[in-house]
Formats: C-alpha cells, sequence, structure tokens
C-alpha cells in the first residue's frame, strides 16, 4: 500500500499529456485509502447495485485465470465476458437504454491500482481511437492474447465509430475519457456532465453497453468529477504505472520505466492516440512478450 501513495504523488498528478496538475491533495489521499480497499477485497460486489443494468454484478475479482503458461493462456480478463453471465436478459434493453450503474460514495473515489496480492496488470489505453495506432495496439493485444481497457474521448470515438465498434468486438473494456480531453477539475458540474455523459451515451451507443468506468484526463480528479462520474454510473479509475509515453521521450525509455516500475496489481497507463504513438506502438511489442513472460496474467477493471 505504501507504493500507492507513491503512485499517487509521483504519477497521478502527471498522466496524459501532463498538462493537468491533480488537484486536491486531500481527494488524493482519500483516493488512496479507497484503492486499498478495492485491492485487499476483490470481491465486495457492490452492494446496491445487482438488478439495474447489465454491468451491475461484475466480477470484481479481475483475474480468475488459471495460471497461464503460454501467451493465449494469458488472457485472464473476466470483465468482457462477465455481462453474459450476470444479467443476460438485459443486455440488449441497456443498449436502447442504459440505466446508470449505482455507484457507492467508497466507489467514487479513483482506483489507483488493482489486486496487489496477485500478478496481474491492467493494460490502460488512453485518448483514442486513432486510426493510425489503434489498430496496431490492437493487433499487438490480440497476438498475445491480451485484453486491456480503453479510455476513448468522445470527440474521436465520434470520428471513428468503426473502430470503436472493432475495439469492443475483439473483447477490451470500453472505458469514458471526457469528450474533448479538457481538465475537468477545472469546470462546473454542468460542464463535466456534458463532457462524459455525452461521452457515455455515445459510447454506448456504439457498443450496446454504457461505459461503467472513466478516467479525467490528466487525473484532473475534484470532488465534482468525482460525483457527476458516480451519477452516471461510472467509477473512476486513475493509473499507477505512467511511463508518460504522451511526452515521446523515444521507445527504449518508455519500454524500460514500464519494465521498472511494473508491479502486481499495477494499473500501466499508455496512449494510443493524442499525438504520434509509434513509440508507445513499440514499447508495448517489447513489453507485453515480457509481462507474459513474467508469469503475469492481464485484466481489466470490473464491469
Ligand atoms: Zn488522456
Amino acid at each position: 500500500m505504501l507504493m500507492l501513495g507513491a503512485g499517487l504523488s509521483l504519477l497521478g498528478v502527471a498522466g496524459c499529456h501532463g498538462n493537468f496538475r491533480g488537484p486536491l491533495r486531500g481527494e488524493e489521499a482519500a483516493a488512496g485509502a479507497l484503492d486499498a480497499s478495492l485491492a485487499e477485497a476483490p470481491s465486495p460486489a457492490p452492494s446496491p447495485s445487482s438488478s439495474p443494468t447489465p454491468s451491475a454484478s461484475p466480477t470484481e475479482s479481475p483475474a480468475p485465470a488459471p495460471a497461464p503458461s503460454s501467451a493465449a493462456a494469458a488472457t485472464g480478463t473476466p470483465a468482457p465476458s462477465s455481462p453474459p453471465a450476470s444479467a443476460p436478459a438485459s443486455a440488449s434493453a441497456s443498449a436502447a437504454a442504459p440505466s446508470p450503474r449505482v455507484v457507492t460514495a467508497a466507489e467514487s473515489r479513483p482506483v489507483y491500482e488493482l489486486d496487489a496480492a496477485r500478478k496481474v496488470v491492467a493494460i490502460t489505453v488512453d485518448d483514442g481511437p486513432d486510426p493510425r495506432y489503434t489498430p496496431a495496439v490492437l493487433a499487438l493485444l490480440d497476438q498475445y492474447g491480451i485484453r486491456a481497457s480503453f479510455f476513448l474521448i468522445g470527440e474521436n470515438a465520434d470520428a471513428h465509430p468503426d473502430l470503436v465498434r472493432e475495439v469492443a468486438a475483439r473483447g477490451h473494456h470500453i472505458a469514458n475519457h471526457s469528450w474533448s480531453h479538457p481538465d475537468l477539475s477545472g469546470l462546473s458540474a454542468a460542464k463535466v456532465r456534458d463532457e462524459l455523459g455525452r461521452t457515455s451515451e455515445l459510447l454506448g451507443r456504439l457498443t450496446g453497453r454504457a461505459p461503467t468506468w472513466f478516467r479525467a484526463p490528466g487525473g484532473g480528479w475534484s470532488p465534482t468529477v468525482l460525483k457527476v462520474g458516480a451519477e452516471l454510473g461510472m467509477r473512476p479509475m486513475a493509473w499507477s504505472v505512467d511511463p508518460q509515453d504522451w511526452a515521446t521521450p523515444g521507445t527504449d525509455v518508455i519500454t524500460k520505466r514500464l519494465e521498472k516500475e511494473l508491479r502486481p496489481g499495477a494499473i500501466v497507463l499508455t496512449h494510443d492516440g493524442g499525438g504520434d504513438r509509434s513509440q508507445t506502438v513499440a514499447a508495448l511489442k517489447a513489453f507485453l512478450p515480457m509481462l507474459i513472460d513474467s508469469g503475469y496474467r492481464f485484466t481489466a477493471p470490473p464491469g
């Protein structure tokens, strides 16, 4: 748990593009506490939300897969497969009229890390979709049998709807990264609601399932951002490993940072949009097989 604090102070304030600073230390401290609870209690079964939506009874234990011995077995991601098991009847209905998942107060704080007791890692990919890089990332993930989480920008999703569908169709987790990638912590509640709500509506329409997680650009969490996100049925996902690939420091630097900061339960931040992401793609090409060789399994956040 000590590493969570380090993650918060060193990594949580940088984030996409590095433009935004984490606004509230108190908020970040609170987030660390939640993080610990999530990591140590992977199956809390969020109580008040069991029936309204197909995503309401997620498998909170994100990596139940048996110990993998090959790339194919590394697909330990339950999130994409959980809806059929948990809510078969309402899955189609949600496409037409998604009802927000009920997010508890505890769940409305950013999650910085997953189950640190397991050798699992969540790969998250922000700022897409981008036709220049998203297909390459998808191909790599397919190659190694890995499912990841894509935090999509509404504007980009609107411009490339087929790519959104492709990401979802390949079983990856689709999440909300705002409509236009502003510093949400500097916006009014109404503006935040517009940024997040519009994006959720679009992603829900394109994929048939409204996002249940969101990420504030640059880690720009604020009480208002968290409140609005919860009202829209989404939990906030931060990160614990940030190679700062957005700054294009070079493929080797990105790769080394990823390898150095990696630890069980890590939520790894990468980008497939927002600029030239060829270095990120190249770094993933080296990093992903290394993860598998090291015995890591891959997970997505619980649905
Ligand atoms: Zn971003």
